[in-house]
């Protein structure tokens, strides 16, 4: 792309330097070829398809914070930022309409910023989802922000949760937790873990496939699945019953049902349904792997939440709460 075609927004910080920035801004943009798309304007400019709402979200990676430049290729680093703002979309069974990027960028990290692009655009192209503009500074630690923008006639949120409804979750959970406990003692994680850790998918077609099959309320699983039900049950005002056995069957194997319970960043879908939605399907038309794991109901005298079904009447087991990134 030739310079003065360069879209303004990416070289209006100068903290790498004016030229560098440039090279930089323009060696990313190389890397990502025919996936950009109206970059080169002041401000990207999109359709939103008639009878269809907008769906935004946004997501923040930081070094140290949500990953470890030791765990991690740059590749990859790029690959789960993008992966965990699309993930967001597939919660709300959205279309991808484009993405935008802030990438803050240290001295320390200049060198890897192509390869970090490489695993953006990896992850954009995986989920049909053009790069429509962006940022580029300098700063002290690597920070990629990924806001996505995407496009439902009926999105999909996480009240509409009904009592009676079946619960599911996509894929086999478990993986990321191994592969972190591992990392975490200095240890090189089981490759299948690692894989599940380093190249989660954003399930977009399947969440659309199973908004469309009658989902009543769904999330992506970035808390654990037991901290994202709980919102799911919150903002529903109902009950949730896993069924334990249930849970540790959709777990990989060598994983048990609290890591289960507890592995964040899968990106795999939570979601309820009606049993006569028959969600099970979706393994045999999309060929990924979906469990009932458990039913809704009234939130009741106990109030709502989620429970492991035979911990007794009123019995609450200690599910984990997740991650709070304001707590260290
Ligand atoms: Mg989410």
């Amino acid at each position: 792309m030739p310079r003065d075609e360069l879209p303004a927004r990416w070289a209006a910080h100068h903290a790498l330097g004016p030229g560098r920035e440039f090279d930089a801004v323009r060696a990313m943009l190389a890397r990502w070829g025919d996936l950009t798309r109206g970059v080169g304007d002041d401000a990207a400019v999109l359709d939103v398809p008639p009878g269809e709402r907008l769906v935004v979200s946004t997501d923040a990676s930081v070094e140290d914070r949500h990953f470890r430049r030791a765990w991690l290729t740059p590749g990859e680093i790029g690959y789960r930022a993008a992966t965990a703002a699309l993930s967001d979309l597939a919660a709300m069974a959205a279309r991808p309409l484009g993405l935008l990027l802030a990438i803050t960028v240290p001295g320390s990290w200049r060198d890897d910023l192509e390869a970090i692009a490489d695993g953006i655009g990896d992850a954009a192209r995986a989920a049909g989802a053009p790069i429509v503009g962006g940022d580029l500074s300098g700063g002290r630690e690597l920070a990629i922000t990924v806001t996505v923008l995407g496009t439902a006639a009926s999105p999909v949120g996480r009240d509409g949760a009904r009592a009676g409804d079946a619960v599911y979750a996509t894929g086999r959970l478990g993986g990321p937790l191994l592969a972190l406990r591992a990392l975490e003692r200095g240890e090189r994680p089981d490759a299948a873990y690692r894989d599940r850790f380093a190249r989660p998918r954003a399930r977009i077609a399947e969440a659309r496939w199973l908004a469309e099959r009658g989902a009543t309320a769904m999330i992506d699983v970035s808390d654990g699945l037991a901290a994202d039900l709980r919102h799911v049950a919150a903002a529903s005002g109902v009950r949730i019953v896993l069924d334990p056995d249930s849970v540790a069957a959709a777990a990989v194997s060598g994983a048990e049902l609290a890591d289960a319970l507890a592995s964040g960043e899968e990106y795999e879908l939570a979601l309820t349904a009606p049993r006569s939605a028959r969600v099970e399907a979706l393994e045999a038309a999309l060929g990924v792997a979906i469990a009932r794991i458990g039913r809704v109901e009234e939130a009741g005298a106990g109030g709502g939440g989620v429970e492991l079904a035979g911990a007794g009447e009123g019995a609450r087991v200690d599910l984990p709460r997740g991650h709070d990134h304001f707590s260290s």
